[in-house]
């Protein structure tokens, strides 16, 4: 995820909004976060202001981080959307010019895979709501393709299926791809849950090590990780994904 810093003399919860470059009428600013070299009057109304500028304390303001590099400005595209944090971060949760955007809604896992990129954590239940304010911001936009991902995005069950339905239902036209291991789908309840908002579109990419139970086992450093990842993928085909 992509990431800048900047400086900020606020305290704040974290910020979500989309990506201004140029202003937007007032009544338009509430969700928006205005990228600006300068701050004054044009200001008012946004969530926030990302700026070169040196951060400075005004009541009226919205909370803003600035000292960002002038370079760096040019990172920022109008319909990206960040979050902001009041240690002066900026992380991009979508990014409006790239085809490789992710909703990552957990990083709990049901497997210890030798190569796993992350480290499995606890369940943060803050990655599923920045998930699903993305989605809010994303309304009425046009956009091809989702990836949902975790972590195991299964393991949220009804918050997983909460966001698949609303890729589906707000971007109709859009491919949804799921990364997952696989292994809830072995619960045939919960795999005809998916069956009632599946689209023909939606791709399940199942990871599967080996046709040996013993050697994928042991890559993915959970026992029974095979049978359950094998049925979930035959629970998975029967219901013609
Ligand atoms: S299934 Fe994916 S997220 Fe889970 S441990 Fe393996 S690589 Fe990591």
């Amino acid at each position: 995820m992509l990431k800048l810093c900047g400086k900020t003399l606020a305290t704040f919860k974290p910020i979500i909004g989309e990506i201004v470059i140029e202003k937007v009428p007032f009544y338009k600013r509430h969700d928006k976060i205005f990228v600006t070299e300068n701050i004054n009057i044009d200001c008012l109304g946004y969530l926030a202001i990302i700026s070169t500028v040196k951060p400075v304390k005004n009541i009226f303001m919205p909370y803003i981080i600035g000292n960002i590099n002038k370079p760096k400005l040019a990172i920022f595209n109008k319909g990206d959307i960040v979050k902001l944090q009041d240690n002066g971060e900026i992380f991009f949760l979508w990014e409006i010019r790239s085809n490789q955007n992710a909703l990552l809604i957990t990083e709990s896992c049901n497997c210890n895979c030798l190569m796993c990129p992350q480290p499995i954590q606890k369940h943060d239940q803050s990655l599923y709501n920045n998930a699903s304010r993305v989605l809010d911001l994303l309304k009425n936009k046009e956009i091809d393709t989702f990836c949902i991902i975790g972590g195991e995005p299964t393991l949220l069950e009804n918050n997983f299926i909460n966001i698949l339905s609303r890729c589906h239902d707000e971007h109709s036209s859009a491919q949804i791809d799921i990364l997952t291991n696989g292994k809830k789908f072995a619960d045939t309840t919960f795999t005809s849950k998916i069956t009632n908002i599946h689209s023909c579109k939606d791709i399940f990419c199942v990871s599967l090590h080996s046709d040996i139970d013993s050697i994928h086992d042991k890559i993915v450093g959970c026992k029974d990780s095979y049978i359950n990842t094998i049925t979930g993928i035959y629970n998975l085909a029967k219901k013609k994904f």
